[in-house]
């Protein structure tokens, strides 16, 4: 295929020819061959395809099918209870019924009691906003085998789905088109259950070719190595949580085993304290290349230096600037508001720093956390860290690095990449001022074209025939 007429890195018009998986040939005067199919990209901006540097596509695949239990679409007990029994209502009798995103400030803490007041002849779970949660009801419990217990199930999510029934196994296949509509074209999974189950249902659904994007996926200690190019093995997920922190020499025994395993080490720290616990594991056992630290969500002053002597990664999430900001400048210790999501104090500072969307925790939409980033505007329309703004170049280049690298140098359309690519409707110049995922046309996985926006331009191959580059990009 030849794409024609767009614009790459400010200059127009260029042509982009794609072979085998690969970008072929990039000049400003390519002829279509004999046979070739045309792309007319009408002058918009020609991006290398976008690489979410941490979701969680189980997860997400299983959210939009749950009941929203949290802000912005619940925000008291009657509403909360409104949602619960309409579901109820509109499931069929013995079936599950799945909450997603609850937050206290709904209708408190919650337990199995709570739940069966609000549905009983059911099996219901919440989880909780932040994902590592889940609350059960009695039916729920009893379908368990959970009899006896409180119904609060800790980072439970690979236990629970290896004892749900089979129908509860979501597909990958709608969310791989929400990612492709977003000019996605590669993901990092970042649970940190992740183990040989899950990654063979990441081969299988790429296979199938349900799901056409990238995967690196993160996780346990025992996660095998993925033997397909689309899809590779990631670092090591470690998730700390201030209320039960591990053994300070636990923590560095695990980054040590998975570096002797060869493996980079990426520690999920959303507070102060996890994150200067964080550190100071890392300096106790030593970093290697890949070694980062997910959301550092709050990073003061003092731990700057630290995270920048390990030269580890940050990957940020600005998205929950423009979902949350309004309850974190509530509920967040006001010395902390300064440092929450920082983007610009990190660049500066030269800490490597990717973005992510978090999905389905936050909005897994990257151009809405690529405008959070520029904006830093909460949801009440007031800004938040004004400071940490970056400009639009620099937001995009949050996920246009490779995956191995999402602090690193942004990936370029140039002969020899893996022809993983976002078309814009317009210049990069007119999109900088509106970073709107709408003004993505088309996106290419692996040189296939697997969206293009309204043209009614059908699939330039079959996906599950695909003929995938013999070495990973
Ligand atoms: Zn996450």
């Amino acid at each position: 295929m030849l794409i024609a007429r767009a614009e790459i890195e400010g200059r127009a018009p260029c042509a982009v020819r794609i072979a085998g998986g690969r970008i072929a040939e990039v000049g400003a005067k390519l002829e279509p061959r004999p046979g070739e199919s045309v792309f007319d990209a009408a002058g918009g901006a020609l991006l290398p395809g976008l690489h979410d540097h941490h979701l969680h596509l189980f997860a997400w695949a299983a959210a939009r099918r749950s009941v929203a239990c949290g802000p912005p679409a619940v925000r008291d007990a009657r509403a909360f209870a409104d949602a619960l029994r309409a579901a109820a209502r509109a499931t069929k009798p013995g079936a599950w019924i799945r909450g997603v995103g609850y937050h206290e400030s709904v209708a408190g803490p919650l337990d199995r009691s709570a739940l069966d007041a609000l549905v009983s002849d059911h099996p219901l779970r919440i989880q909780q906003r932040t994902g590592s949660l889940w609350c059960l009801n009695s039916a729920a419990c009893r379908a368990l085998g959970l009899d006896g217990r409180d119904g609060r199930l800790f980072h439970a999510d690979a236990w629970l789905r290896e004892r749900l029934p089979a129908d509860e196994a979501p597909s990958l296949a709608e969310v791989a088109r929400e990612l492709s509509r977003y000019g996605v074209t590669g993901v990092t999974d970042a649970s940190p259950e992740n183990g040989a189950a899950e990654l063979a249902a990441f081969a299988r659904a790429q296979a199938r070719g349900e799901l056409p994007q990238r995967v690196v996926a993160m996780g346990r200690a025992d996660l095998p190595e993925a033997s397909t190019p689309q899809l590779a093995r990631g670092a090591r997920k470690l998730h700390l949580s201030e209320s039960s922190l591990p053994r300070f020499e636990d923590l560095v025994a695990e980054i040590e085993s998975a570096h002797a395993q060869g493996r980079a080490v990426a520690i999920h720290c959303v507070t102060r304290t996890d994150l200067v616990f964080a550190c100071a594991a890392f300096e106790a056992a030593g970093t290697r290349a890949g070694d980062r630290v997910e959301h550092a969500s709050v990073a003061p002053p003092d731990t700057i230096p630290s995270l920048a002597a390990l030269r580890l990664t940050v990957v940020t999430q600005p998205g929950f600037v423009a979902t949350r900001g309004d309850a974190y400048r509530r509920d967040v210790d006001s010395n902390d508001l300064p440092y929450l999501y920082r983007c610009a104090g990190l660049v500066t500072a030269g800490i490597p720093l990717g973005g992510s969307t978090d999905a389905p925790y936050g909005d897994g939409n990257p151009w809405a956390a690529m405008r959070a980033a520029v904006d830093r505007l909460a949801p009440d329309g007031l800004p938040l860290g004004a400071d940490e703004a970056l400009s639009p170049e620099r937001a995009l280049a949050l996920f246009t690095t490779p995956a191995e690298s999402p602090g690193g140098a942004p990936r370029r359309i140039e002969p020899g990449a893996c022809a993983d690519l976002c078309l814009l409707d317009r210049s990069w110049s007119a999109a900088r001022r509106q970073l709107e995922s709408s003004h993505v046309v088309a996106t290419w996985c692996d040189g296939c074209l697997v969206w293009s926006g309204g043209r009614g331009f059908a699939h330039s191959c079959d996906l599950a025939g695909l003929a995938i580059p013999s070495t990973p990009c």
